[in-house]
């Protein structure tokens, strides 16, 4: 693409909002000033030149990230963390750039080696085109240099520009899964959001040698990988792919193939007042068929966390206990789910569309009496054990229409106290 092209994309305030136009001319000038080539990179071309909008910006430094990072926080404000073993720093922009993500990557341009598959890779400083050979895909290893008069050109060591073009993801070198297996869900990933394919050689290297790594992954990598994947609009078809390339045996012996039968409920926005998260959805449905075993076994390979484990454990036992539920009265439904995480009940729903669900989630939970447990002490009665049995009493009334006003509550509670 020639630079012309390129700026006018980096312009397009449909692609580059104007605030994050006005955030890369100021690393830009500061990169230039202190003589420091200086590239955005990754996803951010990609995108680009996809004409899409762009999210992160990912930066990379022919010099020291940490001094760049020090230098523009002193000129631009807001706050610097570093690391320093990667030579490596995320800026905290100050309040006066208005941004989304509100913080950057500055990375030092750097080579890795891969002492053995999938451990973490040792690091050296190094030239922005070793930096974008040790990335993931040719789409992804791309980088427009910004700083001084460079401001705009393309480097494309890799060809990437040409697999965009022709929509294939392609590793950059035959080792690429085995050294980092986590690249084969990315690819995944990535394939299923452009509708690209799997260049052919890219696609034989997803084979045993390649899967046989994923073992050797933490659960803390993986489940980061399956969570981006819950998050992307198309989850259902990444999900089941991975399921058709065997991913899942690798990860855990008992970890099953996603229903597809599930797969349009990943897609689902509740309009209920319930916190929900794709990815705690996505692992409900995945497992809620699964025995409490194998869940607690799954969940302490993922890494996930007790509330996790908790609500998926609730889902499989609310959707094993439904059929004893069907037909009773509000107040029954309702003490029964009480207990249950609100979203683990919204998802048995989903796949049992039981209305009684819905209703304990929009109505039921909030229906409490008019009366207190200071109404009681007034009565004169000793609060203990007896006001809770009271109460409910006065609350299952509600629910099940045998109260439908202020002084039938009152009625009933006289004739219960
Ligand atoms: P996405 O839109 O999926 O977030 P991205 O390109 O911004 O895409 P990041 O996960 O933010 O993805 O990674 C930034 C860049 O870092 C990628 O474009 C890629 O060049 C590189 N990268 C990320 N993960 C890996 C990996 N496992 N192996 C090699 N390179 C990677």
């Amino acid at each position: 693409m020639q630079k012309d092209d390129l700026l006018r994309l980096m312009r397009d305030p449909n692609l580059l909002s104007s605030e994050k136009q006005t955030l890369l001319s100021s690393i830009a000038a500061q990169a230039a000033a202190m003589d420091m080539p200086c590239y955005i990179v990754g996803g951010f071309v990609r995108d680009l030149l996809l004409g899409q909008p762009v999210n992160d910006l990912d930066i990379v430094v022919e010099g020291d990230a940490i001094k760049f990072g020090k230098s523009l926080v002193k000129k631009f404000g807001g706050k610097l963390t570093t690391h320093d073993k990667f030579h490596t720093a995320i800026w905290q922009l100050s309040s006066s750039f208005i941004l989304h993500p509100s913080s950057l990557d500055l990375i030092t341009a750097r080579k890795e080696t891969y002492s053995q598959p999938g451990a973490l890779p040792a690091v050296t400083s190094s030239t922005i085109e070793n930096d974008l050979r040790r990335r993931d895909f040719t789409i992804n290893a791309m980088a427009v240099r910004i700083d001084g008069d460079h401001f705009g050109e393309l480097l494309d060591p890799l060809d990437g520009q040409a697999d965009l073009e022709a929509g294939l993801i392609r590793a950059l070198h035959p080792r690429s899964f085995m050294d980092d297996p986590t690249r084969i869900f990315r690819a995944i990933r990535y394939e299923a959001r452009y509708s690209f394919n799997l260049e052919s050689s890219t696609l034989n290297l997803i084979n045993p040698e390649s899967l046989f790594v994923i073992q050797t992954l933490s659960g803390e990598r993986i489940r980061h990988e399956l969570d981006l994947i819950f998050e992307e609009e198309n989850s259902s078809q990444m999900i089941l792919r991975a399921g058709e390339f065997g991913l899942f045996k690798m990860i855990h012996p008992k970890l099953p193939l996603f229903n597809p039968d599930y797969s349009d409920f990943l897609e689902m926005d509740s309009t209920l007042d319930i916190p929900t998260s794709r990815a705690t959805t996505g692992y409900m449905l995945w497992l809620m068929d699964s025995s409490e075993d194998e869940i607690l076994s799954i969940g302490r390979r993922l890494d996930f966390t007790s509330d996790l484990t908790y609500s998926i454990w609730a889902v499989s036992q609310l959707k094993k206990s439904l059929p004893f539920l069907v037909g009773s009265k509000p107040s029954v439904w309702t003490f029964a789910l009480e207990k249950l995480p609100p979203l683990s009940i919204y998802v048995v729903y989903l796949v049992s569309r039981e209305d009684a669900l819905l209703d304990f989630l929009s109505i039921w939970r909030h229906v409490k009496p008019h009366t207190t447990g200071n109404n009681l002490k007034a009565r004169g009665l000793e609060p203990g054990p007896r006001f809770g049995e009271i109460l409910t009493q006065l609350r299952a009334a509600w629910l099940d229409g045998d109260v439908t006003n202020k002084q039938q509550e009152q009625d009933l509670l006289n004739q219960i106290t």
